[in-house]
């Protein structure tokens, strides 16, 4: 199955450092000294519903997904 998911963003002045994407995807996250999420390689190896679920886990909406377009999918 082909994945829709190209590219992840997570916006630095949105996120607060909740972690709820961590909780739901541990591979794919992880916070930086200043407890903001970034992005990890292994991202890649999650699916498509597993990063759309990550990304819908965060109250602030701090996670963006982009197609192989480069547009934008969520949120
Ligand atoms: S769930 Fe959102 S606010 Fe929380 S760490 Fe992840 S990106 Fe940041």
């Amino acid at each position: 199955m082909s994945k829709r998911i190209n590219k992840i963003e997570v916006d630095r002045e949105l996120c607060i450092g909740v972690a709820s994407c961590i909780g739901v995807a541990p591979e794919a996250y992880e916070l930086d000294e200043e407890q903001i999420a970034i992005v990890l390689d292994d991202w890649k190896t999650l699916s498509d519903d597993t990063l759309f679920a990550s990304a819908e886990s965060c109250p602030v909406n701090a996670i963006f997904l982009y197609d192989k377009d480069n547009k934008q999918i969520y949120p």
